[in-house]
């Protein structure tokens, strides 16, 4: 129970004002509690500490919320968190995924896919340094590998592109130079009216084809360049981040739009669980940094 929270400043003042803290009149368990008072410090600590490592996270889940997913059946991981006794008192809190399609039907749907957080939080933190570390290392050569490879997936070429939209685009121009030269001959003479007929409808249909392939092939070029650009801004962005050593929602909102969590395989006590980060706008790059490690060294 707290009383005395504002006061008069004098007795010859009738304004309100908030007292500082320390003035309060205070006076503990007068109440019946509804919460013990174990559980309460414990939940303070607990909000305490979250509001020091990340102002921008969530109130209770975990950072990773709606970003995961199960490699196998493509399922959204589920989270789970469970606090723990240990013999000598002291508890903790474990955070941890499993795969959703496991969690809702068992072995028969997947395998489990189980991940602790925390594990999950270094690997994540570890595949971000690593692509930072190409982007600053060479920025420009790390964006055309990954429009190199990219392009192989779509088995397109910008350069082709552009290539077959100048050429279209010109050759439209020089078929209408040729309607109007045959036009003119028409008119002087130096044309027969049959021949004017027969020619000028070769080209009327070919100017016609080349015309309509046109806004195609503007938008292949188009996402192209926005291939490009999006790898760009991709590493102009990731190069921030070479020397990262905590993960937040908003960090995570920046960079990531999914990770895929593979299923764990053991290896005497060791587990190991392949995790594939996608980033924004690039997708997974692992491939094309895999490749330029290997070109490196
Ligand atoms: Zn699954």
């Amino acid at each position: 129970m707290v009383q005395g929270k504002s006061g008069t400043l004098s007795y010859k003042s009738r304004k309100l004002v908030a007292k500082d803290k320390s003035e309060w009149i205070r006076v503990e368990g007068t109440h019946e509690p509804i919460i013990s008072r174990e559980i309460w410090d414990t939940v303070v600590s607990l909000d305490m500490k979250r509001v020091r490592k990340s102002p921008a996270a969530k109130t209770d889940g975990s950072i990773f919320s709606g970003l995961l997913y199960c490699a196998d059946c493509g399922f959204k991981m589920r989270y789970h968190a469970e606090r723990r006794k240990y013999s000598d008192g002291h508890t903790a809190l474990f955070k941890s995924f499993i795969c959703g399609n496991y969690g809702r039907s068992g072995k028969t749907a997947c395998f489990i896919h189980s991940i602790y957080e925390d594990a999950l939080i270094e690997v994540v933190l570890q595949d971000i340094r690593e692509k930072a570390r190409y982007a600053e290392y060479d920025r420009e050569r790390l964006a055309a590998q990954i429009v190199r490879i990219k392009e192989k997936e779509k088995h397109s070429r910008l350069a082709s592109y552009e290539q077959e939209l100048k050429a279209t685009a010109s050759r439209i121009t020089e078929l209408e130079k040729l309607m109007q030269n045959l036009y003119e001959d028409k008119c002087t003479g130096v044309v027969p009216p049959t021949v004017f007929q027969t020619l000028m409808q070769k080209y009327e249909t070919e100017r016609a084809q080349k015309a309509a392939a046109l806004p195609e092939l503007e938008q292949k070029v188009r996402t192209q360049l926005e291939v490009r650009q999006e790898a760009d801004r991709w590493t102009d962005i990731i190069r921030r981040y070479t020397e990262i050593t905590e993960l937040d929602e908003a960090i995570l909102f920046a960079l990531v739009d999914r990770i895929e969590i593979g299923e764990t395989k053991r290896f005497g006590t060791t587990r190991v669980c392949d995790v594939k980060v996608f980033y924004r706008y690039v997708g997974n790059v692992d491939d094309v940094v895999t490749q330029e490690g290997r070109e490196a060294g």
